[in-house]
């Protein structure tokens, strides 16, 4: 069974009376954000529908969280008007472009707007305004009411010993407005005593102000691990998913489960745990320093392609993600069979059906077209005086519908950026207008002129061509990758090029017999 139909119907067995769930997901909003986040969010999403196709209602929730502390500089920003932030609650650093109300917004739309472009629609909530509005008010006064028994569940799960003045809160400085410096010292009635630490930590420094402050209304911040057992509670939360960074037993979600219980005592959600989703690969890792953004991955593949790679594997697995290399032709092959299987009447691998119909962005059903293949599109658009849609449709061998050309254009238009931006070398291709100077022994001169005086005859379709070709070549002394190389530097002026046969045909026969006479002189 396909996995999200394996976890759908696991939590339905589990909440067996429940009727509406509620989803969460959030992402730290420190700068522009990683493709990898998007896996969580498309799991989520994915998640959601498939409990809505089984009749339930799903509430999907993705808090931009805003109320971390500033605690990294990212390289593209102006260093020395960002540091002074440093240790600030996100939503009090300005935004890098003045059109967005605050730092985090900023990065969040830009996250939300790959997010949506994939096709999910999350209600976007925010951390300050949870903390402001004082959702987590109760909360934080039973956090505030058990350090101990915090500092002991830290002890047992994690191994890590808090002293005995600590105290799982930290108020925003009123002094200097930083939140990541200060440390509670004690509780007074309603009210905290606090310090700003001058060197508490190493990215930002405390002014050394001391006061008391009720910390209730966005005043305060809890520690990421009894902060996400309050995030659970405050919705509250049924589903749940993390990455493995947080699943590592004694890690954190193990904490925020015991503190959720034993503390908050309020139900745990139904966790997902997820593998990373890795990039890999030197042109991402050197681009601008901002390594494989979300952006910047759904700019490179169409939505319906992005949204199959993000939830093609299980979550326990996890995804190596390279756009070098052929991995962007092989996705869309691999989409482009799961298609088959969804349309088949009798599909050997009826998950790749289902990967498909959760791969689609639109809630209508997807209609059957032509989908023509990725390198097929990559060839004709390298190739001179050639109209892509007309060769796809001779490939198809009837007219092209409304939709088939919808998908050529979009075929189109993500191939010539893959071109333009990741394609390898065997795939990108121009060819000569004017014979390049190279260097052929006399045996790639005999074995060209050959082709040349085969082709002077009828047209050869591609197939036949290609036979032909290696008939040429048996019939010569030459090794095969030798022969090949003597045709694409004949016409490329270099190593290597698409299938030759094929290749051959789709060029001028004129201008293949010509270029090959000449070069065999
Ligand atoms: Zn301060």
């Amino acid at each position: 069974m396909f996995w999200v139909d394996e976890i759908a119907d696991d939590i339905i067995a589990k909440y067996p009376d429940q009727d509406t769930f509620v989803i969460r997901d959030e992402k730290t909003l420190s700068g522009r954000v990683h493709i990898g986040s998007l896996r969580g969010v498309v799991i989520h999403g994915i998640i959601a529908q498939a409990l809505r196709e089984r009749g339930k209602k799903a509430e999907y929730y993705f808090e931009f969280n805003d109320f971390d502390p500033m605690d990294g500089l990212p390289v593209y920003l102006d260093q020395d008007k960002y540091k002074q932030y440093m240790g600030q609650p996100l939503y009090t650093v300005p935004s890098p472009d003045p059109d967005f109300k605050n730092y985090p917004e900023y990065f969040g739309e830009e996250f939300l707007s790959v997010i949506k472009a994939v096709g999910f629609d999350p209600k976007i909530i925010r951390a300050k305004d949870l903390y402001q509005n004082g959702t987590y008010n109760k909360w934080i006064e039973k956090v505030l009411t058990h350090p101990n028994e915090i500092r002991q569940i830290y002890k047992e799960v994690s191994g890590s010993e808090k002293p005995d003045d600590w105290y799982p809160l930290q108020v925003i400085c009123e002094k200097c407005g930083k939140v990541g410096t200060t440390k509670v010292t004690g509780i007074k009635g309603d009210k905290v005593t606090y310090k700003c630490m001058p060197d508490m930590v190493s990215w930002a420094q405390g002014c050394g102000h001391e006061g008391e402050i009720n910390p209730y209304d966005g005043r305060s911040k809890l520690p990421w691990k009894v902060e996400w057992a309050v995030k659970w509670s405050g919705l509250p939360v049924t589903i749940e998913g993390s990455g493995k960074d947080h699943n590592a037993a004694g890690g954190s979600h193990d904490i925020s489960v015991r503190i959720c219980k034993e503390i908050l005592e309020m139900p745990v959600p139904y966790n997902i745990p997820y593998e990373f989703f890795l990039t890999g690969g030197a042109k991402m890792s050197s681009s601008k320093g901002e390594g494989a953004t979300a952006k910047a991955i759904g700019e490179l593949l169409p939505p319906e392609i992005l949204r199959f790679l993000m939830i093609q594997k299980h979550p326990k697995r996890p995804i190596e993600f390279n756009p070098e290399g052929s991995t962007v032709p092989v996705l869309f092959d691999q989409h482009d069979k799961a298609s088959e299987q969804y349309f088949a009447s009798e599909p050997e691998i009826p998950d790749h059906g289902r990967l498909f119909h959760y791969s689609q962005i639109s809630d209508a059903k997807p209609v059957k077209h032509y989908l023509p293949r990725f390198t097929r599109v990559i060839f004709f658009l390298q190739m001179p005086h050639m109209d892509a849609e007309k060769e796809i449709a001779e490939i198809k061998g009837s007219k092209l519908t409304v939709e088939d050309k919808e998908e050529v254009a979009m075929r189109i238009k993500y191939g010539k950026k893959w071109l333009d931006s990741y394609a390898p070398e065997d795939f990108v291709f121009e060819v000569q207008e004017v014979a390049p100077s190279v260097d052929l022994s006399q045996d790639q001169k005999q074995f060209l002129l050959h082709i040349a005086e085969a082709m002077k005859g009828a047209d050869l379709k591609g197939e036949d061509l290609h036979a032909e070709i290696h008939k040429i070549r048996k019939a010569s002394p030459l090794q095969p990758r030798d022969a090949f190389q003597a045709i694409y530097l004949a016409l490329l002026g270099k190593d290597s090029g698409p299938q030759a046969g094929w290749f051959l045909e789709a060029l001028k026969k004129e201008f293949v017999i010509k270029r090959f006479t000449e070069l065999s002189a």
